[in-house]
């Protein structure tokens, strides 16, 4: 349930509806945006609580949003969300870049990819130290001593680092050594998980599940929102469906679909998303097209020698040459748009 307060509702009449649900029993997050403050009730408030609240000073309206998604829409927030993470920002007028190996491997793999990802000029590097395996008998990636190539990653070359928690007790690693949390497509409905992410004060990167639909992808950013946690960039990774061709089908008419609705910015994964190397750089160009915020990318010094996703890695040199690609793309549709504009 969420309190929309009035635009002009003052310090006081916003505290007096926090107290009055904390009164009541119930948990608050107050979120003040560029146009007004919406108090997020969480617990099992029933009609009850709406008698006590709707006549208080300052309140606008209450939203029972049980069933469908606010925070997450345009209808209480004005413009993009602009997602700050570490020294860099996702979804400002630069095309975000996130490029990396799947798993993190070895110290050597790692910095060598960095250096080839910061002299391409995108600020922001992945690797997973948590890998979700089909099989428990793949590699699972290396925990803590991966996550702490990717800090010395960060402190060599200033890359701002994303990097994937798989359950609680990972989130409280990663925040210890990277700028952003993901989380991954099998987790996308972990409802546990997205709370306590919500909870904290780290970007989250939330991935589509892989057979999530617009509605179901958005309210787990609702998730994470509603325990107070805003800092969310969304990111489309292919969906399961009966085609064969491609590892996945990358539903490129999400990136549209969300922003009709939400605030929040959508980067997209064509590794993920086709699963096969000569796929990846059409689609990431198509994607740019479309008007996505940013790209995740998966890059390997040596692909056939990958522990993961060797199929759909990047070569350092198809990287380079497509990161130039994509910028001259995005320099191009942001023209346009602004012709269309003026
Ligand atoms: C990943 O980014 O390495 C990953 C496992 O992605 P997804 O959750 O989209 O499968
Ligand atoms: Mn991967």
């Amino acid at each position: 349930m969420l309190v929309i307060m009035k635009k002009e509702a003052s310090k006081e009449e916003v505290c007096l509806v926090e107290q009055t649900i904390n009164r009541l029993g119930f948990c608050t997050n107050t979120v003040k945006n560029s146009t007004r403050t919406i108090i997020s009730i969480t617990g099992n408030p029933d009609q009850a609580i709406v008698y006590y609240l709707e006549n208080l000073p300052g309140v606008a309206e209450i939203i029972k949003a049980t069933k469908s998604y606010i925070l997450v829409t345009k209808q209480f927030h004005s413009g993009k969300s602009v997602i700050k993470v570490g020294s860099a920002e996702i979804g400002g007028s630069e095309l975000a870049v996130i490029a990396g190996p799947c798993a993190v491997e070895s110290k050597e793999q790692v910095l060598k990819t960095a250096a080839v990802v910061a002299k391409s000029g995108a600020k922001f590097f992945r690797g997973g130290a948590f890998k979700p395996r089909t099989s428990p008998y793949s590699f699972q990636g290396l925990g803590e001593d991966g996550l702490k190539m990717l800090a010395e990653v960060r402190e060599r070359f200033g890359l701002n680092i994303i990097t994937e928690a798989m359950d609680e007790r990972g989130v409280d690693l990663v925040i210890k050594y990277a700028d952003c949390v993901q989380i991954g497509a099998r987790n996308m409905q972990n409802f546990s998980l997205l709370k306590y992410v919500g909870r904290l004060n780290i970007p989250v990167l939330l991935k589509r599940g892989m057979s999530a639909t617009l509605d179901e992808f958005l309210l787990a950013a609702e998730y994470i929102m509603s325990e107070g946690n805003h800092n969310i960039i969304l990111c489309e990774r292919g969906i399961r469906t009966f085609s064969t061709h491609a590892r996945n089908t990358l539903d490129l008419s999400i990136v549209p679909a969300v922003q009709n609705i939400s605030h929040l910015p959508i980067v997209v994964d064509p590794s993920h998303g086709t699963g096969r190397n000569y796929m990846v750089a059409p689609l990431a160009k198509a994607s740019v097209a479309v008007g996505a915020d940013g790209l995740m990318l998966e890059v390997h010094p040596c692909p056939e020698e990958a522990l993961c996703d060797g199929a759909q890695a990047l070569t350092f040199d198809q990287y380079t040459k497509l990161y130039e690609e994509v910028l001259e793309i995005r320099k191009v549709s942001c023209e346009k748009t602004a012709n269309l504009t003026m």
